[in-house]
């Protein structure tokens, strides 16, 4: 079943990891509970730093389910990693906060060691 195209203008990102493992769980908890969801990886976009490995992605295709998709990749995280109590960070980048298991920023897909620490 192919429901999805990519450049479809209402597909959003809602994670991102070097951790094949954590996106595919993301993907399928999203499945679980009925988005529509699927792993895209980020190779094709390219990369000038050697021996950078690209991020997958996590991508929903209505944006419209954006929140609820990103509560549903948050509760997922919390089950893998206790630490999720901790606090969320803000991103450098892009402003935007992420929950504290995030090691990129779902937004920009920027890494965490890049952005400012809250406080
Ligand atoms: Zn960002």
């Amino acid at each position: 079943m192919k429901s999805m195209l990519w450049g479809d203008p209402n597909m959003r990102k809602v994670f991102s990891s070097i951790e094949i493992s954590e996106t595919v769980l993301v993907r399928d908890a999203l499945l679980h509970k009925g988005f529509d969801a699927t792993i895209q990886n980020s190779a094709s976009g390219g990369s000038a730093v050697p021996g950078f490995r690209p991020p997958a992605e996590v991508w929903i295709a209505d944006a419209d389910d954006h929140a609820r998709a990103r509560a549903v990749v948050v509760e997922t995280l919390a089950t893998l990693d206790s630490t999720a109590e901790k606090p969320a960070w803000k991103c450098a980048h892009c402003g935007e906060e992420n929950p504290h298991p995030f090691e990129l920023c779902w937004n920009c897909a920027r890494p965490r060691d890049m952005a400012a620490q809250p406080g």
